[in-house]
């Protein structure tokens, strides 16, 4: 039997090897790109440049996106989140933020996590699989359908790839996924506009640093030392900070990008300025090059345990960074009214579903 798959997996270089491969002219790969990127069509029969030979070959052999939009909420700050069904029944979140600056999307790259931080929705679940990387540029194609739908000639600018699941678990499919969505010929979205955010996985960092793209790198630090380091985040028992800095040091030394640690702030556990003084030491020699994005904890139903930090430790906890040269902000949250922390539409509709399944 021919098992499709989905033609937005592939980069444009690919479909051109494919399509001369399957007895095709190479031009038709552009011509292709620009009904999937441009005009955002939904089948291949709206492909009217196409010869027929070529429509069929592609039909038999490709589908044209699987993702099911089960649930579109809009917060009142005008944050959209997407729940997603793909084509075995996984759930997965795509959110749709607006800033000054432009529109931009956080992407799931995993259905649920095997990292299992303390902390996050998404690692209640563990990982089922990794998407595809059409599954991951399908969920931009999406959103910008919907911008499309809108007439109001709106486009995403900017990516976070900061949803559900650890990018670099899912490293291949990730790095195809920017190659696909940065093409120029295509959606266009500049690399310096896209941050892949990682839970520490120091070898791939490597890898990350020898691409040579533009993409900004976000590391979840979360604790200034590997005793609270692990606690809150059990990866750290495998990458712990000496090894974790050491991979950053040589992704700054290679790219000389600067790098974001976002360091969620947890009530009594992370947020003292014993920590914060910890976190200048960690980062000094590396100051010049590092920004540290403080994040207010979004609480999650699973994880009683922790509480958002108080708005004067906030403060206090940033004070000691800038006071140390350290850049750093404190991330203004969107769509805190509709579950907006990774993960937590998901999981709440999984719940529902399996609740719904005993009612039976
Ligand atoms: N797996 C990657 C990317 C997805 S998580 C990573 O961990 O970096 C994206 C960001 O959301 C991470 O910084 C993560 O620590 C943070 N996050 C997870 N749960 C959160 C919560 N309940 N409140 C605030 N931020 C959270
Ligand atoms: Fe996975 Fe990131 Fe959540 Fe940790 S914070 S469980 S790595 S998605």
């Amino acid at each position: 039997m021919l098992v499709k798959s989905s033609i937005y997996s592939l980069t444009r270089q690919q479909l051109e090897e494919w399509l001369v491969a399957h007895g095709q002219k190479k031009f038709r790969a552009q011509q292709v790109w620009d009904w999937l990127y441009k005009k955002r069509v939904d089948s291949f029969e709206a492909m009217r440049n196409l010869n027929k030979d070529c429509r069929l070959v592609l039909e038999e052999n490709f589908y044209l996106g699987t993702l099911q939009q089960e649930i579109k909420q809009e917060s009142k700050d005008g944050t959209i989140k997407f729940l997603f069904k793909l084509s075995d029944g996984n759930l997965i979140e795509t959110v749709l933020m607006k800033f000054n600056y432009g529109y931009s999307v956080c992407v799931t790259t995993q259905v649920g996590c095997n990292i299992g931080c303390s902390f996050c929705a998404s690692g209640i679940l563990t990982k089922d699989r990794d998407l595809s990387a059409g599954e991951i540029v399908e969920q931009i194609v999406k959103v910008q359908q919907h911008l499309d739908a809108k007439e109001e000639q709106e486009r995403v600018s900017h990516i976070v790839v900061m949803g559900i699941g650890e990018p670099f678990d899912n490293y291949d499919n990730t790095m195809n996924f920017l190659r696909i969505v940065n093409d120029q010929k295509g959606l266009s979205i500049g690399a310096r506009h896209i941050t892949v955010s990682t839970s520490g996985l120091a070898k791939r960092i490597y890898d990350f640093a020898d691409e040579n793209m533009q993409v900004n790198l976000a590391l979840s630090l979360h604790a200034p030392n590997n005793e609270l380091r692990t606690k809150i985040m059990k990866i750290n028992k495998a990458f712990p900070l000496e090894k974790l800095m050491d991979a950053i040091d040589y992704y700054l030394e290679k790219t000389n990008r600067r790098i974001t640690f976002e360091y969620i702030l947890l009530k009594g556990v992370n947020d003292h300025k014993q920590e914060a003084q910890q976190l200048v030491q960690l980062l000094k020699d590396k100051r010049h090059l590092s920004y540290v994005n403080l994040i207010p904890y979004n609480p999650v139903d699973e994880h009683i345990q922790y509480e958002r930090s108080e708005k004067q430790a906030i403060l206090d906890f940033y004070q000691v960074l800038l006071e140390n040269g350290i850049k750093c902000g404190v991330r203004v949250e969107h769509g805190t009214d509709i579950d907006a922390a990774c993960g937590q539409l998901r999981s709440k509709q999984i719940k529902k579903d399996k609740q719904k399944a005993t009612e039976r």
